[in-house]
């Protein structure tokens, strides 16, 4: 080989050689790289890890603490716990599942003082049976073995009911016992021993006053039964006394000793119900009686005081309903006039509605009978409404004040009413009415038999302006079959197809006259029955036609019917409308004072008139309407509206009816100018007070209508005066027979 092929050899040989160094040295490199990137993400990893253990070891220490407190409080509560329970006078203690006392505080181991046996760990029969034999319990009558079984079943039982045991010494403890969810037993012994003293007290002393109470029941009652004795015999002769031959004044004292004797009796015999029913002697006398006659007795009777007022009484009586009962009426019928008298005695204007419902029981022989009595009157404040069933308790305000009464009824009512098993109750407001209610059940004795209308009667035409009314009747009418049209005023009658078979009108429609009104009717071809319905007496004026036949209100349901089933179609040829007339002369009297009311009526007794008095002009404006009379006395000076003024209303009143009634004034005084200033107000005469008999007869003879009876049964014997002459209107009588009637 060549040195240049050597050396060619050689250098391609070294060159290889420094390639490879190259190539190892590149790798060499990588590697190192690479390492050292790995030591640097090593070295961050420690970081973030040793960072993490820094914050676990924090939580670590906060959570320890943490507990630390959490196990103060709960120790503390605990402590607090037990302080309490342990301080509390009442005995408590807890028992696991199988009966085994956990814990108990000091007020209920006391009870077992000296025995070291009862502490934690004894089993509750284990207690019991300690308690039993030591004396601890009283076990009254039962024997030992039999008392603990029943405090040992009493404690398994799954419910228990609190339980009072006796202690030796006299002491009451209450067992309240109670599971808790997870079975374990809370037993609370409760000392009650000062509630159990103070009951023991209380019912002694309630017994006490009972008695007292009944002690003076007794005596009120043999008391009202001593009064009443003599009371009867004061009334009675005062009684006789009236009968006898008395002038005028002495008969004003004799009725006021009656009337004030009878007021008397009257709250005599209230005291005596009261206390007799206190001193629970008043038994109920059930027989069978008419109920619906019962009220409507007690409301005739009421019926003159509702009628002054104005004051329209109705009964609303359910038309399905029994009437007949097995009751008390006597005893009813106070409960009845007790609510109806009241309604009546609160009430101004309006109405006093009875109504009456009944709901038969299972049986059907029994129904339970619901009346409530409605009035529109004074009302009763809400605060009262509870304070008014109470003994010797009113309402005591303006408005009240001036009623007179015991405050007993009420309460007298309620306890008639639950000794006959009901319950009574009020609703009420102030200025606009009051609602009495009361049930009873009773036995039925008779069912409501139905009430058939005669065949011929199909339509039934209604005048009445009271809504009330008329809607009662119409509900009353239909009930009973009858197609009803009702109408509130004349006009709208007349006006309407006149086919009624049968038209009831109220006799008491105002400004009108009844007597026209059927005239009227009759004329038009009407030859259906009228029947009128008054309030109060029924009148003597019965219209001259001979069908219209009178109803009193309030109605009777087999009134009504029988009444109905009694009517007959008028012949048209019997129609009569000349003014043959046998009625009485009509005379209204307006005079405020009562004395002088009566002194009137009793110098006119003898008389065959019909007379009635207003109390003042505006009652005299309201009687002259209804009760239309043939002369009106009138008294000048009246309260409210004054006889000048109503005059003028009565003259204005008869612009319609053409009518003029002779109007004479009564005056206290004659003065100057009076004469002339009462005839210019519209009055036909004028007398002077005091009224003398005599003249006032003639002047009556004077005005007396021709169509009506004469005024005395036979001619006066004795010659009337001479007439005073109506311009000058004195009265120049000289007879002795001289009234009182003192100026008012
Ligand atoms: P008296 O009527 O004798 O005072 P009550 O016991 O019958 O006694 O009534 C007690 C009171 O209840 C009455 O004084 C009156 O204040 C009130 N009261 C009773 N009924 C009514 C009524 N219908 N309207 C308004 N107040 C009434």
């Amino acid at each position: 080989m060549s040195l240049s092929e050597t050396l060619s050899q050689e250098r391609r040989a070294r060159l290889a050689a420094e390639r490879l160094l190259e190539l190892k040295q590149a790798e060499l490199f990588e590697a190192n790289r690479k390492l050292s990137q790995h030591a640097r993400h090593l070295s961050d990893e420690i970081i973030v890890k040793r960072e993490e253990t820094e914050v676990l070891r924090d939580e670590n220490i906060r959570t320890k603490e943490d507990l630390e407190k959490a196990n103060t409080a709960v120790h503390i509560a605990e402590r607090r716990l037990w302080d309490s329970i342990e301080t509390i006078q009442d005995g408590f203690a807890v028992f696991d599942p199988s009966d085994i006392m956990i814990a108990a505080n000091p007020a209920y181991l006391r009870v077992f003082d000296g025995l070291d046996d009862v502490r934690p760990g004894i089993s509750y029969p284990e207690i019991v049976r300690l308690a039993v034999e030591e004396g601890i319990i009283d076990i009254g009558e039962l024997s030992r073995d039999r008392f603990i079984e029943q405090a040992i079943t009493r404690w398994r039982a799954p419910v228990r009911e609190p339980h009072t045991i006796r202690l030796w010494n006299n002491q009451f403890v209450k067992l309240v016992d109670r599971r808790s969810s997870d079975g374990d037993m809370v037993s609370l012994g409760l000392n009650i021993t000062s509630t159990i003293r103070y009951e023991e007290r209380l019912k002694k002393a309630r017994s006490k006053a009972e008695a007292a109470n009944r002690a003076k029941s007794a005596f009120l009652a043999n008391m009202s039964h001593e009064i009443r004795t003599p009371m009867n015999g004061m009334v009675g002769m005062a009684d006789l006394l009236s009968e006898t031959e008395l002038n005028e004044e002495q008969t004003l004292y004799v009725d006021t000793i009656k009337s004030s004797g009878e007021a008397l009796l009257g709250l005599i015999n209230d005291v005596l119900d009261y206390s007799k029913i206190e001193a629970s002697k008043l038994t109920l006398h059930p027989e069978p009686f008419d109920l619906e006659r019962c009220i409507q007795d007690v409301m005739v009777l009421l019926q003159p005081s509702a009628a002054q007022k104005g004051v329209d009484m109705i009964i609303d009586y359910d038309m399905f309903m029994p009437t007949n009962f097995i009751g008390d009426p006597g005893r009813l019928r106070q409960v009845l006039t007790n609510l109806i008298g009241n309604a009546v005695k609160f009430t101004h204007s309006g109405h006093v509605i009875v109504r009456v419902v009944g709901l038969p029981e299972e049986t059907g022989k029994r129904q339970r009978v619901h009346v409530s009595v409605e009035d529109s009157g004074i009302g009763i404040a809400p605060d009262m409404i509870d304070h008014i069933f109470g003994e010797f308790n009113q309402v005591e305000d303006e408005r009240n004040r001036k009623f007179e009464g015991t405050g007993l009824g009420l309460a007298i009512t309620r306890q008639l009413v639950q000794l006959m098993g009901g319950d009574i109750w009020v609703d009420s407001e102030e200025g606009v009415g009051s609602c009495f209610g009361f049930h009873i059940t009773m036995n039925v004795t008779e069912d409501a038999k139905p009430m058939p209308l005669p065949s011929w009667m199909h339509k039934a035409a209604l005048l009445d302006h009271i809504n009330a009314n008329s809607l009662i009747l119409e509900k009353q009418l239909t009930a009973l079959g009858f197609d009803v049209s009702p109408f509130d005023n004349i006009d709208d009658l007349l006006a309407s197809p006149l086919d009624a078979q049968v038209y009831l009108i109220d006799n008491n429609l105002p400004e009108t006259n009844i007597e026209h009104l059927i005239a009227t009717l009759r004329e038009r071809g009407v030859t259906a029955p009228v029947l009128l319905m008054t309030s109060g007496p029924v009148s003597t004026r019965s219209p001259k036609i001979e069908d219209a036949r009178t109803l009193q209100k309030p109605l009777l349901r087999s009134d009504l019917w029988r009444t109905l089933t009694d009517l007959v179609p008028v012949d048209p040829k019997e129609i009569d409308t000349s003014d043959q007339s046998d009625r009485r002369m009509r005379i209204l009297a307006a005079e405020d004072n009562k004395t002088n009311q009566l002194v009137f009526g009793k110098m006119l007794k003898a008389l065959d008139i019909e007379l009635r008095f207003a109390n003042n002009g505006r009652e005299a404006v309201e009687l002259y309407q209804g009760f239309q009379p043939d002369l009106v006395f009138m008294d000048i000076s009246m309260p409210e509206v004054d006889g000048k003024e109503a005059t003028r209303e009565i003259r204005t009143l008869e612009l319609n009816t053409g009518i003029h009634t002779p109007i004479v004034a009564l005056t206290a005084h004659a003065m100057a100018g009076d004469e002339k200033d009462i005839l210019a107000a519209g009055l036909d005469h004028y007398m002077t007070k005091p009224l003398r008999k005599a003249a006032i007869i003639d002047r009556i003879l004077m005005e007396h209508p021709e169509s009506c009876r004469p005024i005395m049964p036979e001619e006066p014997t004795a010659a009337p005066e001479p007439p005073t002459p109506p311009s000058t209107g004195m009265n120049t009588g000289t007879s002795a027979d001289s009234g009182v009637m003192a100026g008012a």
